[in-house]
């Protein structure tokens, strides 16, 4: 991969080494052997630690009955299961839950970055939508996140404890009571069913971490979520799709947004680099595709810019042969954004042309926009701090 000073290189982060939660088989494995124990007892002291942290929440060794005291003791002495904290936490009038989450300090002079994870009950199910980096280096014109300049690739540690912390504060681990404010799912549905990849950052800039958290939510043994259940979107990072596909299994979702090259080219400037015929041919060899297993087309409704009936008969031409489903989403407005959400009639016109060429096209509700949760709108309060700071200073 090539990087500019538009693309600049994420930073790698060094996650905490002395925390296990979000940690890989192998990593575990190696814990384990790095404070001596032995190798024949280290497959099942894996086993024995994925249950308590994934199975059953566990934020300390302590309660982890069925391991020996001693090993206990040992363990906590070199190791916690320390989370990110949260540092703040917002709760819409329609139930959607952000979370602010501050991660760890990766070197000398930071403070810890901060991103941020949503959380969307329905009465059928109960979507989180988890980061994959700090930031994003993509520069939509219509995304808040893309306005915001810090970035590094999330750890996979970092990815997974978001679904974690989720779970905790959903009481949606064995022992734990939930919130009981009618805001979750109902009885006898889990609190996250769902996972999207649709947070900050563009996910196949770090695909190597979301592929292992991918793994780590989906264990059966653990968190368990299904594969069906865990979408990926991507804004089109041709040369990885097929790997994100052959390595995780994940349904895969497409920011579209526009069907013409020069329209895509300034609503998601990625478009010059992988264009939309390299992105749709992608889609059409992309590995595990079928009708029961469909893409995802975003399609964010911008008034006047793309939302015209000629737009919605080229988004069908473009999309035939592909097994798919199109997701439009009124745009989000944040502020000081160059563009406004279509008029409802004109989503409708929209909606109507693709739904009788055979698609389904769900317009997306707009969830949790009063704390600034939905699509596009996440921008972490140190970059908001940092960009006030700089013009208390006169800078840009
Ligand atoms: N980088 C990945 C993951 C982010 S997903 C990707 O682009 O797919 C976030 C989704 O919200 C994307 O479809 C994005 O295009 C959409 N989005 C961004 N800003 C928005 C806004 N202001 N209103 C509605 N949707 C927006």
């Amino acid at each position: 991969m090539s990087y500019s000073a538009t693309h600049p290189a994420p930073l790698e982060a060094a996650h905490d080494p002395t925390s296990l939660a979000g940690a890989t088989r192998p990593e575990l494995a190696a814990a384990l052997a790095g404070i001596g124990v032995p190798e024949r007892e280290i497959r099942m002291r894996v086993a024995q630690l994925w249950h308590w942290i994934y199975h059953a929440g566990a934020t300390s060794f302590e309660p982890m009955a069925n391991v020996s005291k001693v090993l206990r003791a040992t363990l906590a002495e070199h190791f916690t299961l320390a989370r990110p904290q949260i540092a703040a936490e917002q709760i819409s009038s329609d139930g959607t839950r952000k979370w602010l989450l501050r991660l760890d300090p990766v070197g000398p002079g930071d403070k810890g970055a901060e991103v941020e994870c949503v959380y969307i009950p329905e009465s059928d199910r109960g979507t989180l939508c988890v980061s994959s980096q700090v930031g994003c280096t993509l520069n939509c014109s219509f995304c808040h996140t893309g306005t915001q300049k810090l970035v590094r690739n999330l750890t996979a540690r970092e990815i997974i404890c978001q679904l974690l912390i989720a779970r905790e504060r959903l009481g949606d681990f064995p022992g734990l009571v939930p919130p009981g404010d009618g805001l979750v799912p109902g009885e006898g549905l889990r609190a996250v069913s769902n996972i999207v990849f649709m947070g900050m950052g563009e996910p196949l800039y770090n695909l190597d971490n979301v592929r292992d958290a991918v793994a780590v939510m989906s264990d059966g043994d653990g968190l368990a979520l299904s594969k069906r259940r865990i979408t990926v979107s991507t804004a089109g990072v041709v040369p990885r799709m097929e790997e994100l596909g052959r390595e995780t299994g994940a349904m895969l979702a497409i920011s579209l947004h526009a069907v013409r090259d020069d329209l895509r080219d300034k609503l998601v400037p990625l478009n010059k680099k992988y264009p939309l015929k390299d992105l749709l041919a992608a889609c059409r060899t992309y590995p595990g595709a079928t009708n029961a297993r469909r893409i995802t087309f975003e399609y964010v409704m911008l008034k006047d810019i793309n939302d015209s009936p000629t737009d919605a008969r080229e988004l069908v031409r473009l999309l035939k042969g592909i097994p798919a489903k199109i997701n439009l989403i009124p745009f989000n407005p944040w502020p000081g954004a160059p563009y406004e959400c279509s008029d409802w009639e004109r989503i409708e016109k929209f909606s109507d042309i693709v739904f009788n060429a055979g698609y389904a096209s769900p317009v997306r509700t707009p969830r949790g926009r009063d704390i600034l949760a939905a699509c596009g709108q996440l921008k972490s309060e140190t970059e908001k701090l940092r960009a006030r700071a700089r013009l208390a200073v006169g800078e840009e």
